[in-house]
This record gives C-alpha cells, sequence and structure tokens, in this order.
C-alpha cells in the first residue's frame, strides 16, 4: 500500500490552490474529484 502525506478533496479553485502549495513544499499530494472534470462546480461560475 502506497502512503500518501496530502489528499485534497475538491479540485475547485480552492482546492487546487491548497494542493500546489503543498506540492511546491516538495509534498507527495493527490486531489479527489467527484466529477470527471476539475472546476466544475461552483467554480465553473467563477
Ligand atoms: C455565479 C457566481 C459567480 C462568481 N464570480 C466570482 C468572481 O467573479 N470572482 C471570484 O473570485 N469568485 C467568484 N465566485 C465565487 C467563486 O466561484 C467561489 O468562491 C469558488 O469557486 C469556490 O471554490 P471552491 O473550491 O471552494 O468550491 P467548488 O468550486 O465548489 O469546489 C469544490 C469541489 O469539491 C468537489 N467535491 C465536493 N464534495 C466532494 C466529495 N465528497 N468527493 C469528491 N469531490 C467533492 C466538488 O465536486 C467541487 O468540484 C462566483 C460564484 C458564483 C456562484
Amino acid at each position: 500500500m502506497h502512503d500518501l502525506e496530502t489528499i485534497v478533496i475538491g479540485a475547485g479553485a480552492v482546492g487546487l490552490a491548497i494542493a500546489r502549495a503543498q506540492a511546491l513544499t516538495g509534498r507527495e499530494v493527490m486531489v479527489l474529484e467527484q466529477h470527471g472534470l476539475i472546476g466544475s462546480e461552483t467554480s465553473a461560475r467563477n
């Protein structure tokens, strides 16, 4: 089993920004999104 340091749930603007910030510190990050596309809920209205 593979260990992950950070999991972000939700690939909206906020989740993606958090995931990017974490990745830039060198952490391995996984983003889980319920839809097939990122930014397809509230962030799609922005
Ligand atoms: C009409 C409208 C216009 C706007 N205009 C602007 C603007 O001009 N400028 C501005 O700065 N802001 C604007 N906003 C606000 C901005 O769009 C939101 O504040 C921002 O996009 C919210 O981002 P978020 O990542 O928090 O949420 P979301 O974009 O909703 O992202 C949350 C994600 O989490 C996923 N998710 C939720 N639960 C689960 C789960 N259990 N498992 C997996 N995935 C899950 C969802 O599918 C979604 O993709 C607007 C909002 C609206 C509604």
